[in-house]
């Protein structure tokens, strides 16, 4: 996860990035996806990512893959899976910036992908590694996950808006993770932008009232 050392200029002229989790928020989680044939995208999250986008946000994806770890599947069935995920989103108009996996288990990963490591949430070594490489402006960025790991991750990475999302699109988290710092529960990435309040804080302008 480490890199060279990189000088930054002053916050001001980084990027906001809306990180999101990946199973879970941008597609139902089944447990341990890594065919095209179980991706099942949420419903909105490509119209909801579209308009992060249009409103600057760099997209970063931030995954703990310990499948890979554990064996279930590879590297190379993740890469493939990953590519065609990002082509869903291109053909929806929607540029991912980056996609940050972590592929090891503290416990049960084989080998030496077996051991604690910086990058598995709810460590921040994904969101600081994108922020390094992307040139990103955490306070002002969001985080959209579904477990109070992500928002765990994002308050250690000092990304400013964290909000819990349900695993499948259509139910709202029972709890939030409050001693994370997220308070915001929504069902879904697309819920969760069609809050007035939550717009208010991302700077997105408000929606014309339904008539
Ligand atoms: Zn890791």
């Amino acid at each position: 996860m480490s890199g060279p050392p990189v000088a930054h200029p002053p916050a001001g002229g980084a990027r906001r990035a809306a990180f999101l989790d990946r199973d879970g928020v941008i597609n139902v989680d089944h447990g341990y996806v890594s065919r095209i044939a179980d991706f099942q995208f949420v419903p909105g999250v490509q119209a909801a990512s579209a308009e992060l986008a249009r409103a600057g946000f760099a997209l970063v994806v931030v995954t703990n893959q310990a499948g890979i770890g554990r064996g279930m599947y590879t590297e190379e069935d993740f890469a493939v899976l990953t590519e065609w995920m990002r082509g869903q989103f291109a053909q929806a108009g929607v540029a991912i910036a980056g996609v940050y996996h972590c592929p090891h288990h503290p416990s049960l990963a084989l080998g030496a992908l077996r051991r604690v490591c910086d990058c598995r949430k709810p460590a921040p070594g994904m969101l600081l590694a994108a922020a390094r490489d992307l040139d990103l402006a955490l306070a002002g960025s969001v985080m959209f996950g579904d477990k109070c790991d992500d928002m765990r991750a994002a308050r250690a990475a000092g990304v400013g808006t964290r909000v819990l999302l349900g695993k499948d699109g259509h139910s709202v988290p029972d709890e939030a993770c409050e001693a994370a710092g997220a308070g915001l529960r929504f069902a879904s990435l697309a819920q969760a932008l069609a809050d007035p309040g939550l717009r208010r804080d991302l700077g997105l302008a408000q929606r014309a009232a339904a008539a």
